[in-house]
């Protein structure tokens, strides 16, 4: 075995916490800097609905982090739905079964907890506020400073890549509303994705939080249009009628299974907006030493496709492997650029297929959507092109791929 290293992570969210352990299970020596204690977070309002598919859920299995798969419910299928214009029902509706469930565990519970299993396994955690005065300190007494801080304002350090990051504002005016009482589907459950054209998307689907099992509703409003309708929203109780709002006007089907809601808690409630961003992964101070950013911080997208927690387990499984395979050599640029580049060459799919869908659909991928319908095993590819967005290319993206693909279906 190699030297014991010594890693600083600043961020304890999914990223920095799962790679502090697996680093710490290697035998190596862990700081994560992390700047909000276990109960400030668990007291705290919801921070995502961070549900997370078979890969990821399985990096989590491998450190044994994965401590709710007893209690929380699963995640069986796709459910996509895309309401007619002129009212009168659903223009598609199909389902499409994952080979394994999803989970989604209130990242309120998570967090704290896997804080301390990570404390109990060794590692040190240091709750403050991290700036740049303080990754120069780190530098001096790390081999490598990870910074793993979402989308906290350290991450300006890193300079924005343009040509990964088509857009520069937000596309989505987002909210959560993480609620009891919801009318079970009739038969699996699902994340049930329903695409309102040229207004947004709300999707649905069962998790675990702080007082148990729940349901979380996750609006993607286009901005200016009337989903985008938040900012004048006080207080919970009103944060709960506009959600309902929402699906009275235009989703009467999940209207209809939402009659008896009720928030979760106080904080059971989020709103926000940000603009997807990709940036370069090597981080320089001003003395000239360096930082390796991973998971968020340099790889942010919009949870349209419910992908950023499972790129951050993703994420924190690449460098996890790079950093041991670098044994005792040392952790210079060359080595955070390469660890970087071995994760982009999975991300870029999420990243493409993600901003994709934030753009109106074109004609081709239309057709895809409304031919799942009619192509079960098609639904079934796309609800588990979920669990591994690589899977979409090229068919999804480019239209004579889509073409060929679905006139091989048909025949
Ligand atoms: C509305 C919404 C819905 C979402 N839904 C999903 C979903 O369904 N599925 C999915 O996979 N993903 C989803 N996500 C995304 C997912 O939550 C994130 O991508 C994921 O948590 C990122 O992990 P991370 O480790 O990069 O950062 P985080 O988990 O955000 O952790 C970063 C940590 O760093 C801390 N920090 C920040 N700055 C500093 C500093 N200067 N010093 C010290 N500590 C600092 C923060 O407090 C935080 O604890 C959603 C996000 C949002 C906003």
């Amino acid at each position: 075995m190699s030297k014991t290293r010594h890693f600083t992570i600043v961020g304890g969210g999914q990223s920095g916490l799962q790679l502090g352990c697996g680093l710490l299970d290697a035998g190596h020596t862990v700081h994560i800097v992390q700047n909000r204690t276990g109960e400030e977070i668990r007291a705290g309002k919801v921070l995502s609905s961070q549900c997370m598919f078979d890969q990821a859920l399985q990096n989590e299995r491998d450190l044994g982090l994965n401590f709710w798969e007893d209690q929380c419910p699963t995640v069986d299928s796709i459910n996509f739905c895309v309401p007619a214009p002129d009212g009168s029902g659903k223009a598609i509706d199909w389902n499409g079964k994952l080979d394994k469930p999803g989970m989604s565990v209130d990242q309120r519970l998570k967090i704290p907890h896997w804080m301390t299993a990570f404390e109990k396994r060794g590692g040190r955690i240091t709750i403050a506020e991290a700036g740049i005065a303080e990754l120069e300190d780190y530098t001096r007494e790390s081999d490598l400073v990870i910074v793993a801080a979402g989308k906290g304002e350290i991450n300006k350090l890193f300079e924005r890549d343009p040509e990964k990051s088509p857009y520069d504002k937000p596309q989505r005016s987002l909210a959560l509303t993480y609620v009891t009482g919801m009318t079970p589907r009739p038969d699996h459950s699902a994340v049930n994705f329903n695409l309102i054209p040229g207004i947004g998307e709300y999707f649905v689907f069962p998790a675990l939080t702080t007082t148990g099992p729940c349901d979380i509703m996750v609006f993607e409003g286009i901005p200016g249009g009337p989903m985008d309708c938040w900012k004048d929203v006080r207080g919970p109780e009103q944060h709960l009628e506009k959600s309902k709002w929402i699906l009275d006007t235009f989703l009467p089907w999940e209207a209809e299974r939402c009659r008896n809601v009720a928030l979760t808690d106080d904080n059971g409630i989020l709103a926000g907006a940000f603009a997807p961003t990709v940036r370069k992964p090597v981080g320089r101070l001003p003395s000239g030493a360096i930082v390796l950013g991973m998971a968020d911080a340099v790889c942010l997208n919009d949870p349209i496709t419910g992908q950023g927690s499972n790129n951050a387990s993703k994420a924190a499984k690449f460098y996890l492997d790079a950093i041991l395979a670098q044994e005792d050599r040392p952790f210079d640029a060359a080595f955070m650029q390469a660890t970087f580049d071995s994760y982009w060459a999975y991300a870029q799919f999420v990243v493409g297929w993600t901003n994709a869908l934030l753009a109106p659909p074109p004609p081709h991928v239309l057709q895809i959507m409304g031919s799942a319908q009619a192509f079960p095993q098609l639904a079934k590819r796309i609800a588990n092109g979920f669990n591994d967005p690589r899977d979409f290319f090229p068919w999804f993206a480019v239209p004579e791929e889509a073409e060929a693909y679905l006139t091989k279906l048909a025949a």
